[in-house]
């Protein structure tokens, strides 16, 4: 069972793991097996984290066989899926018979699971994050037994193990709610200025399902806003020539500017399949620039543009190590480790070129600029936040540490990344 070790870096191969073994469990019975003789193990999604958050001394475990859709109960709108699924697969399937998901991060190569448990998030005044659509798991505990829990049980502790950091257990099955299939339209429109937001923030924002505003911040002006709208939304199909300023572009883009829009998903207005608009990327492209680094801030909603101001002050320290800004907004959750928890907010995303050392100079200092609006950064990308000024921004952590005691009393699915940012224990993994 145990496979020659083949992962060795995380997707952008900044980060190098220290698994000693990697195991690919066929069943769910196999994963047991391995929970319980372990006395570390990690599972891993797609890699795509940047961080160690993936990380372990001992066994990784990746579930890439365990990648079946369970089953479809298209009368409560509900999709059971194995744990191995990445979203690209489970949209196919679903909008095949006529369901959708409400919502997806700009790529759709990242399991769902490894998504949920990073809180990872697109764009829509009115979308939550994607663990949102979370209705049950079922993992398996460090002693190698199976646990479920459904938000119908009754017990709240859903809640808390759906932004589970990957430290609760190994997530073999997950329920989502989901909703009928929908089709959409993406619009680029070009070149809108930073002050504008200081009056039309509510505006923009909401002007559509789903907006998106990109800087490279060479100007204090947004380069690109990318504007997804659904069907049943007014003036679909008839997008205007300007967007509070901005020009329609004339043809697809990249958002980072110079690249090719071969990669990115279809724009120029055309209806289509909403797991075809909602990524900025296609399933069959590499997205991003590939080699690349990558952080993320997620401020309240209410201080959002105060915080864009003070990231603005910082631009040329920032703009020569950077591919990308994004600014996207998220809906308050009710789950214990979400960034987003009870809490509209707005996260201020960098995509950097592969330069770390150039890039943790800068990180403190964007850091220090958002330390008044209590920025939390994103838990699967890089930060230098001090864990002492991270963790209490988590209210729920304690419930959070005790239901991870309850799963996993030696805490064997604990890592470095764990041990520094949430159980605030020495670093010895
Ligand atoms: C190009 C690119 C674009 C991105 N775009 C976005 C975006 O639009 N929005 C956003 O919010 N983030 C984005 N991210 C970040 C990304 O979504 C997160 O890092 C996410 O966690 C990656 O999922 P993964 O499957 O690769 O998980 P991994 O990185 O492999 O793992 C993440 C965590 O999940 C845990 N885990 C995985 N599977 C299981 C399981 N079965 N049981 C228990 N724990 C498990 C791991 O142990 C780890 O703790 C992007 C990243 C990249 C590289």
């Amino acid at each position: 069972m145990s496979e020659q070790l083949r992962y060795e870096r995380n997707w952008a191969g900044n980060y190098r793991y220290r698994a000693s073994e990697i195991y690919a469990p066929a069943s769910v019975e196999e994963v047991q097996e391995i929970a319980a003789r372990s006395s570390r193990v990690k599972t891993l999604g797609s890699r795509h984290s940047f961080n160690g958050i993936a990380d372990t001394h001992g066994v990784h475990v990746s579930l890439e066989k365990l990648n079946r859709i369970v089953g479809l109960d298209r009368a409560n709108g509900r999709v059971t899926v194995q744990a191995g699924i990445r979203y690209g697969e489970l949209c196919r399937y679903l909008d095949a018979h006529g369901f959708a998901l409400p919502n997806l991060a700009s790529l759709p190569h990242i399991t769902v699971i490894g998504a949920c448990a990073t809180a990872t998030h697109g764009s829509g005044d009115r979308n939550g994050c994607l663990a949102t659509s979370v209705r049950a798991l079922e993992l398996v505990a460090a002693d190698g037994n199976k646990v479920a829990l459904s938000r119908d049980d009754g017990q709240g502790t859903l809640e808390g193990a759906v932004v589970g950091l990957g430290a609760l257990g190994i997530v073999t099955a997950v329920t989502l709610d989901v909703v009928p299939a929908y089709r959409m339209s993406q619009t680029v429109y070009e070149s809108l200025p930073l002050a504008r937001l200081a009056d039309d923030f509510e505006a923009i924002f909401s002007a559509a399902y789903s907006v998106s505003l990109f800087t490279d911040w060479r100007e204090a002006a947004f380069n690109q806003v990318w504007v997804k709208k659904k069907e049943t939304e007014p003036d679909f199909g008839r997008e205007p020539e300007t967007f509070y300023g901005a020009a329609r572009a004339a043809s697809p883009r990249h958002p980072v500017p110079g690249f090719p829009a071969e990669p990115c998903s279809e724009q120029l207005g055309i209806s289509g399949p909403w797991f075809e608009r909602l990524p900025h990327f296609r399933m069959n492209f590499t997205p991003s620039a590939g080699e690349e680094l990558q952080s993320e801030y997620i401020v309240p909603r209410a201080s959002a543009y105060d915080a864009l101001l003070a990231i603005a002050g910082l631009r040329e320290r920032i703009a020569p190590l950077l591919y990308i800004s994004e600014t996207r907004t998220i809906a308050a959750d009710d789950l214990w480790m979400s960034p987003f928890y009870r809490q509209d907010s707005v996260a201020i995303h960098f995509t950097w070129k592969p330069d770390w050392h150039a890039v943790s100079q800068v990180l403190p200092l964007i850091e220090t600029a958002l330390a008044p609006y209590d920025a939390r950064p994103h838990w699967g990308k890089l930060s230098l936040m001090p864990p002492e000024r991270l963790r209490p921004l988590y209210e729920r952590l304690p419930d959070f540490l005790r239901l991870a005691r309850r799963f996993d009393p030696e805490g064997k699915f604990g890592n470095a990344f764990l041990e520094r940012y949430v159980t605030g224990t020495a670093a010895d993994d």
